[in-house]
C-alpha cells in the first residue's frame, strides 16, 4: 500500500458548507470560489461535485478556468483577476467565462475585440483594499463605456473587503458605504461578500456572495463565531507512525537537537513533513491526534517526517493513524500554532499527498 500520508476530502461537507452560505444569504446567489485548486482540495473533483447546486464558479485566472472546463464542468467560471492580455478575450467568450474588469485599459481591450459572443463582466471597484479595482472617481466612466460596449452582455458591480474577518473594525461598513455612494443610480447586481462577510456581515450579502474558505470548513475568524462554528471540515490530512523510540530524559529529537526530553519520552516518527505541506512552523506543542488521542509535535518538522509525543497514550505504535488536521482537529487551531491562517495550510498541501474523495 505504500506511504500512508493522504488528504481525505469529504465532498458532501463542501456541499453542506455551500448550503450554509446560501441559507445565511438567502436572497443571494453564490459563486463557489475554487481558485488555487479549490484551496488545495482539488478543483476538478470539487467543481464536478458542486455543479448541480452552483450557478457559477470563481477562480483567479484563465489557466485555472480552462483546466476545470476541460474536465467537463459546464457552468460559468468567473476570473477574479480578470484577463491580463487581449488574446484571452476570445477564449473567455467561447468558453462562457465571466471576467472581472479592474483597470481602464481592460475596457479598451474589450471595446477593440472581435468576439463570437458578448461576455459578462464583473466591474471591480476599489473601496479601500487598494489591491485591484477602479477608483470611485473613474467608476461612472468605466460603467458607461462597458454598458455601451457591444462585447459586454451583463455587468455585475463588485468590490472586495479588506477586514471582514475583524468584526470590531469599522472598515467593512466604510467600504460598503463608499460602494453604495459610488454606484448610486446604476441598476446592476452587487457582489461584495467573501467568506467572513457571508458569515458575519449581512448588509454586505447583496446579489452575489463569493464564499471560498468557508466551503472547505475552516473559519476565517480568529475567535469562535456562531455561524463559522457550524462549518464541517472537508479535508482530513493524515499519516501514520512509522517508527517508535523510547528516549531517556536529556536525549534530543530531530534536526538541530532542538527538543530535549525533560523526562523519559516515547517518541513516534510520523511520515509527513513540510515536503507534504505540513508546516515547518508547527513547533513543539502543535496538536495532533493519534488513534483518537490528542498529543503534540515535538522538535523540528523535517521534509518527509516529524516527531510526536506518544508518552502515556494507550494502544499506539507503528501503524497508528495520525491526524494532522481535519474532522477531529480544527485546521484553525493548527494554523494558530503555526502563526499562519488556514488558507496557507490548505493551499500548501503538495502534489505528493494523494487526495481521496468520499
Ligand atoms: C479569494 C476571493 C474570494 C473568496 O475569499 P474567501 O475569504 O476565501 O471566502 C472572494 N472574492 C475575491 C475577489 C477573491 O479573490
Amino acid at each position: 500500500m505504500g506511504r500512508a500520508t493522504r488528504a481525505i476530502i469529504d465532498l458532501s461537507a463542501i456541499c453542506q458548507n455551500y448550503n450554509l452560505a446560501k441559507s445565511l444569504a438567502s436572497g443571494s446567489d453564490a459563486v463557489a470560489i475554487i481558485k488555487a485548486d479549490a484551496y488545495g482540495h482539488g478543483a476538478i473533483r470539487v467543481a464536478l461535485a458542486m455543479e448541480p447546486e452552483v450557478p457559477a464558479f470563481g477562480v483567479a485566472c484563465i489557466e485555472e478556468a480552462i483546466e476545470i472546463r476541460d474536465a467537463g464542468v459546464k457552468k460559468p467560471i468567473l476570473l477574479l483577476e480578470g484577463f491580463f492580455t487581449a488574446d484571452e478575450l476570445s477564449t473567455i467568450a467561447k468558453q462562457n467565462f465571466w471576467t472581472a474588469v479592474h483597470r481602464i485599459d481592460q475596457i479598451t481591450m474589450l471595446e477593440d475585440a472581435q468576439l463570437v459572443a458578448p461576455v459578462k463582466v464583473w466591474l471591480k471597484l476599489d473601496t479601500g483594499m487598494h489591491r485591484l479595482g477602479i477608483d470611485a472617481t473613474d467608476f461612472r466612466e468605466a460603467y458607461d463605456r462597458l454598458h455601451a460596449c457591444e462585447n459586454v452582455s451583463d455587468i455585475v458591480l463588485m468590490s472586495h473587503l479588506a477586514c471582514a474577518d475583524e468584526l470590531d473594525k469599522p472598515h467593512t461598513l466604510q467600504q460598503g458605504a463608499l460602494f453604495d455612494q459610488t454606484v448610486r443610480g446604476v441598476s446592476a447586481p452587487h457582489s461584495i461578500s467573501n467568506s467572513p462577510a457571508t458569515l458575519a456581515w449581512p448588509t454586505m450579502h447583496r446579489d452575489w456572495i463569493r464564499p471560498g474558505l468557508m466551503l472547505y470548513g475552516a473559519s476565517p475568524f480568529e475567535a469562535s463565531q456562531v455561524n463559522a462554528d457550524k462549518l464541517l471540515a472537508a479535508m482530513t490530512l493524515e499519516s501514520e507512525v512509522i517508527a517508535v523510540h523510547d528516549l531517556q530524559a536529556g536525549e534530543a529529537v530531530g534536526y538541530a537537537a532542538s527538543y530535549v526530553c525533560e523526562e523519559n519520552t516515547c517518541v513516534g516518527t510520523v511520515a509527513i513533513g513540510y515536503g507534504d505541506g505540513y508546516s515547518r512552523h508547527a513547533g513543539t506543542g502543535t496538536p495532533v491526534i493519534v488513534n483518537g488521542q490528542r498529543t503534540r509535535i515535538i522538535g523540528r518538522v523535517s521534509m518527509d517526517m516529524c516527531a510526536i509525543d506518544l508518552t502515556g497514550l494507550t494502544n499506539v505504535g507503528v501503524g497508528s493513524k495520525v491526524e494532522l488536521w481535519g474532522a477531529q482537529l480544527s485546521v484553525n487551531e493548527v494554523a494558530r500554532h503555526c502563526g499562519t491562517i488556514p488558507y496557507t495550510l490548505f493551499t500548501g498541501v503538495t502534489r505528493r499527498v494523494p487526495r481521496y474523495y468520499i
